[in-house]
């Protein structure tokens, strides 16, 4: 266990705020989370509120954090081969390129899309995180907890998540009592190569040869190189630039906001409006092509900006970014497309 008081979230959010928590409380086994949590003479000691943290990948610290910062260092990788199939057990503290390395080293199919994705597995399985048309959900069979209400052991089969587009009861009914301490996912050792997304199936061919495609020869391993390359063409990396990945939502409108929007861009020649059906008869329109439609793609005011390859991020692009240097920027985001195309953005980074 590793106790502080008063201690720098700097190196623990990948935005890199230079805020404070009250406490940082990083606990070994789901075991010691709970023997702590239940010791009421050490639990009523700690500053609140608790939040737990993975990465700190899908947060903006909006200022230091009066409460208790909670951290999984459970780390373990645990595979069982079952036929074709394995079963692996990852502990919540893992690094989840690392698995995603581990399973594309070890030939296992089913991770390789998800490769690079910044942040730890456990907040993997309440982010459902996705890229490259795969999702965590889709390999995940169960989701191992600590309900820190009841003090009890939890565990949730894939299908009782409640899943969706970057969804999960975990961030919703369940946030902030179910701890997730270890997630079992399905891979397999059976070809099966997901490449029908974006440019993947183009850039395995120029690296590796349309005939190893063709020959049912490709490896997880070339798959996650390409994914690593598409990436890292796309987005900033953490080492080197702070932000929190896409920052904002796309929206899904109604039919005649769509109808205003295309208006909008043919009056002012933006070309045509990229969009994609939704449920219950939605359309989704890339929040990207509206910031960068408001001109915002590459702008930088003082040490805050937007990402020259990718409008949907907002960059802390000197490394010194305060929290409300973001915060204004976001909000002048919002009101000029707001003012443009009458659509309010909303954020997925999760502001604390
Ligand atoms: C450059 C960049 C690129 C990105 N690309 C993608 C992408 O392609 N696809 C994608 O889906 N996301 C992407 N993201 C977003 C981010 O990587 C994911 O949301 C990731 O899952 C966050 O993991 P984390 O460990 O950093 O979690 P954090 O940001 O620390 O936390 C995220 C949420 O999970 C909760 N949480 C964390 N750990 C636990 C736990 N053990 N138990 C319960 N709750 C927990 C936190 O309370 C918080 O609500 C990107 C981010 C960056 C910076």
């Amino acid at each position: 266990m590793n106790l502080k008081y008063n201690t720098d979230l700097g190196g623990m959010n990948t935005f890199r705020m230079k805020v404070k928590a009250a406490c940082l409380l990083e606990y070994d086994s789901a075991e010691e989370l709970s023997s702590l949590l239940s010791d009421t003479r050490f639990s009523s000691e700690l500053p609140l509120p608790l939040f737990h943290i993975g990465g700190g990948s899908n947060l903006l610290f909006t200022g230091d954090f009066p409460g208790t910062i909670l951290h999984s260092r459970i780390r373990f990788i645990e595979p069982v081969e079952d036929g074709d199939d394995v079963h692996v057990r990852i502990g919540s503290g893992v690094v989840w390129d690392d698995f995603c390395a581990w399973a594309a080293r070890n030939g296992y199919w089913g991770a390789e899309n998800l490769s690079l994705i910044p942040g730890e597995a456990g907040a993997a399985a309440v982010q459902n995180i996705g890229a490259y048309g795969k999702e965590a959900g889709d390999i995940i069979e169960s989701v191992e907890c600590l309900d820190i209400q009841d003090n009890r052991t939890v565990v949730l089969k894939g299908s009782e998540c409640g899943y969706g587009y970057r969804e999960s009861r975990f961030k919703n009914d369940l946030k902030g009592r179910y701890i997730v301490t270890a997630v079992n996912v399905r891979l397999t050792k059976k070809y099966s190569p997901d490449l029908d997304y974006g440019h993947v199936r183009e850039a395995l061919a120029e690296r590796y040869g349309s005939a190893v495609i063709d020959e049912r020869r490709l490896t997880p391993a070339q798959v996650r190189e390409v994914i690593i390359d598409i990436r890292r063409n796309k987005l900033p990396a953490p080492e080197e630039t702070g932000s929190a990945g896409s920052f904002f939502r796309n929206p899904f409108v109604l039919p005649e906001q769509y109808a205003k929007v295309a208006k909008v861009a043919e009056k002012e020649n933006l070309g045509p409006v990229p969009h994609f059906p939704g449920d219950d008869g939605l359309i989704k329109i890339p929040a990207a092509w509206l910031i960068e439609k408001c001109g915002w793609k590459g702008y930088v005011e003082g040490n805050a900006g937007v990402y020259r390859n990718q409008p949907l991020v907002i960059i802390n692009a000197t490394g010194k970014a305060t929290p409300d240097e973001i915060l204004a920027l976001e909000s002048k985001i919002v009101s000029s497309v707001r003012e443009k195309f009458g659509i309010l953005l909303r954020p997925e980074v999760e502001h604390i």
